[in-house]
């Protein structure tokens, strides 16, 4: 599903992903973690392209999205991404917010999409909601409508990035569980996060990012009980 080699990206001179080479197979749950700083977030939006690598290669479902001729609009329907903070449209309802790209990209009906959005609404939970504006929803109820909205345009992968760092404390499980239910439909998931029970109930595999490299990836017990490196095992001190 995505392959990366020899990435690396720069802002001005500072070097903030240093020769990342990994794969993500089709139906993988894998979570990245690491330090803040450490180029997560980078490394995330360099697999749609919402950042430019300075050098190296990524492909989605085969295709070269560094190559310019590869019509990146294209690849991007078949990626949902999931960010801190919600972005949601503030001006539409929470179904209007669902139907807007499948309406509007995929050129679906409006009844589709409306048929499709209720559905998804109630996978997240929130069936009664469907008339609501974002200003009115607490930010796990944002977080479950920005999670159903990625969703309606039927991505093939799935990224998140730090789903639950904005969130009120109370709010963080409703959020993780579902994106825990996701993880068991077969959709291809990477997840920036810093739950770290999360991660390891939920992922096939960890990545640890530090200062820009690919320190370490493994199973999350393997990861988690015998971390290989120092920065690791520090980075888990710190955490766990
Ligand atoms: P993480 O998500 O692990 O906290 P980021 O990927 O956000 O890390 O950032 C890694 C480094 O890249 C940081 O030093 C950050 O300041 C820098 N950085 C991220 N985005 C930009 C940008 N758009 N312009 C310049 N520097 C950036
Ligand atoms: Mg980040």
């Amino acid at each position: 599903m995505i392959k990366v080699e020899n990435l690396y990206k720069q802002f001005g001179d500072n070097e903030v992903l240093k020769n990342i080479s990994t794969s993500i197979e089709s139906g993988e749950v894998v979570s990245i973690i690491g330090p803040s700083g450490s180029g997560k977030s980078t490394f995330l939006r360099c697999l749609n392209l919402l950042e430019e690598p300075t050098k190296g290669k990524v492909w989605i479902n085969n295709q070269d999205i560094t190559d310019r001729k590869t019509d990146i609009s294209k690849v991007r329907q078949e990626i949902g991404m999931v960010f801190q903070h919600f972005y949601l449209f503030p001006h539409m309802t929470v179904l209007q917010n669902l139907t807007y790209a499948p309406m509007r990209v995929k050129g679906e009906s409006r009844e589709t999409a409306e048929k499709k959005g209720r559905e998804l609404l109630a996978k997240v939970g929130l069936s009664e909601k469907e008339s609501a504006y974002p200003n009115n929803l607490s930010g796990g109820q944002k977080q479950r409508v920005a999670i159903a909205r990625a969703l309606a345009m039927e991505p093939k992968l799935m990224l998140f990035d730090e789903p639950t760092s904005a969130l009120d404390p109370e709010m963080v499980k409703e959020v993780l569980n579902v994106i825990k239910d996701l993880a068991h439909t077969g959709i291809t998931m990477a997840i920036v996060t810093h739950e770290m029970g999360f991660a390891r109930e939920v992922s096939d595999r960890i990545m640890f990012l530090d200062e820009g490299k690919l320190l370490e990836e493994g199973s999350p017990e393997e990861f988690f009980k015998n971390p290989k490196t120092t920065r690791a095992k520090d980075f888990l001190e710190k955490v766990l």
